[in-house]
């Protein structure tokens, strides 16, 4: 058995004594620099987080294993205001918050007070996931440690932020802005329930009216305003008639509070449920058309103005709701301010064309999903499925007067421009989807004023922000056209807040620099501040003239350091660092920060430093579910990170965070997977040990069976480099591990019987130890502890953690061993088969082999193969120009007829082969696996070509043999 945690403790305890990932400048090695988000310190670390982190390390561990000077730091992002309000639950002692303090944290009762301010919180919490990420393994540098917090932080935040303003891409003005009314806070994708991004919309709200009475409907569709048959009230919600910009509006009341917001003149006059106005008749501003105001349950009043315009033709809600109130209606007449026969002509007016739907694309899609109620889950998908397929491919049909015949895409612009510039429509900030605040509030739309942004927008820092992404490494590869697409849409970003932990902006100091904007140029920090350390300046004497130099080589040194103080040479020897480990060659990260952290990161680097410095990779991750489900505090399912290893031993947790992780999928942790896992690395292990007691062996009397396994192990070596390129671990781990010790069981099956004899053993002590040598490289950045251990008892150099990654030995890639092992297998699994279906436990079983003319025929058929001209007829008639088989008038042709099929399913790589192989010697192959065959089996095993005199055939089985397909009698 192994012991994890002695194991763990012993290499951990190796690699800290030895610094052994503490890296500094190596001008005679090349370097490799990569990061992964410093984590926000607000709870310890779960599984959840496992995954990119380990990811992480695992390039880490294989890039320094192919000889490159690895640096990989860390840090703590302290910034922002989540701490502040969890401090303030503490102390108020909610009950949710205690229990999760307590049970799930494991944190001691008397421990609290101490936690009640937002500094030692996050003290407490980075302590705790720096001892996790240290008993899980990482290979971290942490001398270089910091805190966003840190003064000298701030002076390099406030150098960013000067760099910045300087190129023009720091803006102020009056912005829309996620914002949290109870927080009274700007939101960023941080401060939100599970992470989401709040998107903002713009959305066209088209002043439908009755006399001067306006019914404004928010829509994303204005081109549809030509295909209108009613309006929509949501008969039991809350409305006002308000002044607004001095028009007369019906809308709900949570409407008129998010106008406020967004810096309307908003008076309310009176408040009434929305079936006051059912039934009344509504004029459309855009066709004139008249139609009545009808209810509707699905209206959500906190959606955009609480009033809709129905689309049947192409909005799956409106036809739904249209059809049910018809139907509702007429059995029920007297229930409704209205009379069924008025809304019996309501019919669909379809506006769009689209090829492949019919005249109304939301009837296609309603009945194909089978939906008839508008409370419907299903009709969101509907939605959405209409929506693009009108977006991409629509026409604007005659009805819609000058738009007539034009894409939907550009419609949907023109339209928008000329209603709004009639006076027909305006427009409305809007969140696209709901996002809650971490405090449980609704997040809304507010217009900020003399808010400062950093300009996403500014079009000659997109171009140098796409030319940076079309230059770079993106894994997985096909996310590059994410990226450009997050670069054209992104826009102002408010970049800093009133309250909160973090840096003053320096011209603006009421001022703090917010948790998205100081995390996006830190990786160029980790390259210097252990240098700075080593002087322990004043933060003040850090001035824009000392980064300048650092990080772009301005000015000279002894100027720098007759003005800051910080000796001369000590700058030189920073700058030298920054310029060692600069550019960054990959940034990890999840992919819900492709829309906004990465993407930030390659502006803010392409606005500062020149193109040489851009940064060169971005590896994105899929995250981790818990036996399939999401991880979530309120499902209990979470479980902490140094809990896991506690309960399953670091490497088998490695393990089995990465043999799931697929590229941008989910991965599927579940405590069963680790604990199989747990059981594969002690097979491994104990395997391990066998080899290393039995010696090295010597690789003189290799046979094929051998040079299989060696060939084996080559391609193995092949399909991991391959596979790493793109950082598939799960298909790295299969080959190194699963497939690799597969074969592996098989060689040692095929030669056990032959250890007796001396020479052979030293052979096959050389394959083995070959192959564990290979096998236990490659394991090492998946489950470095186990590696360093096995790696000792083989006497390796140093640590297994600098040993160099395998390469492919040509010498012994053997296609042809392959092959040959390839038959054996196929023989043996054929008399399995055999053996199964008779149930015969055998006495005797006899292989034959396929004779000579047999051979010649199927060479033909592998020719005419090659040269894509293999039929039945044609290989026949090949066949009999060979005099030969005239004598064999009467089974040649059905022997070639056999053989064509079977020619067919062959790859062409397979077929050169074996063309290239020519006729095999099958008797001695076979010969060579006798002993073992008799061994599995238990009986005598006789070899011997068909038509061989001594041949004993009694079932007259001899005459099936092909070639690569010996026939088979059991008896
Ligand atoms: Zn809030």
């Amino acid at each position: 058995m192994v012991d994890w945690k002695a194991i763990e403790e012993k290499w951990q305890r190796r690699w800290a004594e030895a610094g052994a990932f503490e890296t500094d400048p190596d001008p005679e090695k090349p370097k490799f620099y990569l990061t992964v988000a410093y984590p926000y310190p607000n709870s310890p670390q779960h599984i959840g987080h496992g995954r990119t982190y380990t990811l992480t390390d695992v390039h880490a561990r294989w890039k320094r294993m192919q000889g490159y000077n690895v640096l990989l730091p860390m840090a703590w992002h302290y910034t922002g205001t989540p701490l502040f309000a969890m401090v303030e639950r503490l102390k108020e002692r909610d009950p949710e918050f205690l229990d999760t303090f307590l049970n799930l944290y494991n944190i001691p009762e008397e421990k609290l007070t101490e936690l009640m301010d937002p500094i030692s919180m996050a003290e407490y919490f980075a302590a705790e996931i720096k001892h996790g990420m240290q008993r899980i393994g990482y290979s971290i540098d942490w001398r270089r440690e910091f805190t966003t917090v840190d003064p000298i932080y701030s002076k390099f935040i406030e150098w960013q932020f000067e760099k910045l303003r300087k190129k023009g891409y720091i803006t102020q003005g009056s912005h829309p802005v996620g914002w949290c009314p109870s927080c009274g806070n700007p939101v960023g994708q941080h401060d939100t329930v599970g992470d989401k991004e709040p998107e903002i919309e713009e959305f066209t709200v088209i002043k439908f009216r009755k006399g001067d009475m306006m019914f404004p409907a928010g829509t994303l569709r204005p081109e549809t305003v030509f295909g209108v048959t009613n309006m929509w009230i949501n008969p039991d919600a809350t409305y006002v008639e308000a002044r607004v910009d001095g028009e007369t509006w019906v809308i709900s009341a949570e409407a008129a509070d998010k106008l406020e917001l967004l810096e309307r003149e908003v008076e309310r006059i009176s408040e009434f449920q929305g079936s006051k106005f059912i039934g009344v008749t509504i004029t459309n501003p855009v066709t004139g058309d008249e139609f009545p105001m009808l209810p509707a349950s699905f209206v959500d009043p906190k959606a955009v103005t609480g009033v809709v315009m129905s689309v049947p033709a192409h909005a799956p809600f409106d036809l739904v709701a249209l059809d049910q109130l018809k139907r509702e209606a007429k059995k029920n007449p007297d229930a409704y301010r209205f009379k069924p026969s008025d809304i019996k002509d309501l019919e669909p007016i379809s506006v769009i064309e689209i090829d492949g739907y019919g005249a109304v694309p939301a009837r296609d899609v309603v009945d194909h999903m089978g939906i008839t109620d508008q409370q419907d889950p299903k009709l969101e998908k509907a939605t959405k499925e209409v929506y693009s397929a009108e977006f991409h491919g629509g026409r604007m049909r005659n009805n819609t007067g000058q738009y007539a015949s034009l894409p939907v895409q550009t419609a949907k612009k023109a339209v928008k421009e000329d209603i709004v510039a009639k006076g027909h429509a305006t427009t409305m900030y809007e969140m696209l989807e709901p996002v809650q605040c971490r405090c449980g509030s609704e997040v809304v739309v507010k217009i900020f004023e003399n808010q400062w942004f950093i300009n996403y927008g500014d079009p000659a820092w997109k171009r140098l922000a796409h030319e940076n992404i079309d230059e770079m490494t993106i894994i997985p590869f096909e996310l590059r056209q994410e990226f450009h697409n997050v670069v054209d849409w992104l826009r102002e970003k408010a970049c800093a807040r009133k309250a909160g932990l973090g840096t003053k902006l320096p011209w603006s100091p009421d001022w703090i620099i917010e948790a998205l904007s100081d995390s996006v140029i830190y990786m160029a920090y980790y390259t210097v501040i252990k240098g700075i350390n080593e002087v322990k300046p004043e933060p003040e004497h850090l001035t824009e003239e000392f980064w300048d130099y650092v990080f772009l080589g301005k000015g000279d040194a002894e100027s720098v350091a007759e003005s800051t103080g910080f000796p001369a040479e000590k700058l030189m020897e920073i700058h030298k660092e920054f310029s060692y480990f600069y550019p960054l060659d990959a940034r990890h990260s999840g992919r819900d920060l492709i829309s906004n952290h990465l993407t930030y990161m390659v502006f803010c680097h392409d606005g500062i430093w020149p193109r040489e410095l851009w940064p060169r990779g971005i590896v994105v991750n899929g995250s981790v579910l818990m036996e399939g489900g999401k991880m979530s505090k309120s499902l209990n399912n979470i479980i902490p990170l140094i809990n896991a290893i506690d309960g399953f031993g670091a490497d088998p947790l490695r393990l089995s965070l990465m043999i799931t992780a697929e590229p941008l999928k989910d991965a599927d942790f579940s405590p069963d997977l680790a604990k199989n896992m747990g059981d594969n690395l002690e097979r491994f292990h104990k395997r391990a040990m066998d080899v290393v007691e039995q010696g090295r062996g010597s690789p003189e009397n290799l046979r094929d069976i051998d040079r299989w396994m060696l060939s084996r192990l080559q391609s193995y070596i092949a399909e991991a480099d391959e596979a790493l390129k793109e950082l598939k671990v799960r298909k790295t781990i299969h080959a190194a591990m699963y497939n690799l010790n597969q074969d592996m069981d098989w060689y040692q099956k095929r030669v056990a019987r032959q250890m007796d004899t001396p020479e052979r053993a030293e052979a096959i002590r050389y394959v083995e130890w070959r192959t564990l040598d290979t096998q236990v490289r490659m394991m090492t950045p998946f489950t470095p502890h186990l590696c360093e251990e096995i790696w000792e008892k083989m006497g390796g150099d140093g640590f297994i953690a600098f040993a160099e990654w395998p390469r492919v030995d040509e010498s012994y890639v053997s296609q042809e061993s392959e092959v040959l092992e390839g038959m054996i297998r196929t023989s043996m699994e054929d008399v399995q088969k055999i053996t199964r279906v008779t149930g015969i436990s055998p006495e005797k079983i006899h292989f034959y082999t396929a004779d000579g003319w047999k051979w010649k025929i199927y060479l033909k058929a592998l020719d005419l193969a090659r040269r894509g001209q293999l039929e039945v007829g044609t290989l026949i008639r090949e066949a009999f120009k060979d005099d030969e088989m005239k004598a064999r008038s009467k089974v040649v042709p059905g022997y070639a007829r056999q053989i064509v099929e079977d020619v067919i399913r062959l790859p062409d790589a397979e077929v050169e082969l074996r063309l290239e192989m020519g006729q095999l010697n099958e008797v001695n192959v076979l010969t060579d696996a006798v002993s073992f065959i008799e061994g599995e089996h238990g009986c005598d095993v006789a070899v011997s070509a068909e038509s061989d005199p001594w041949t004993e055939d009694p079932a007259k089985r001899a005459h099936r043999a092909k070639p690569y397909r010996p026939a088979i009698y059991v008896q």
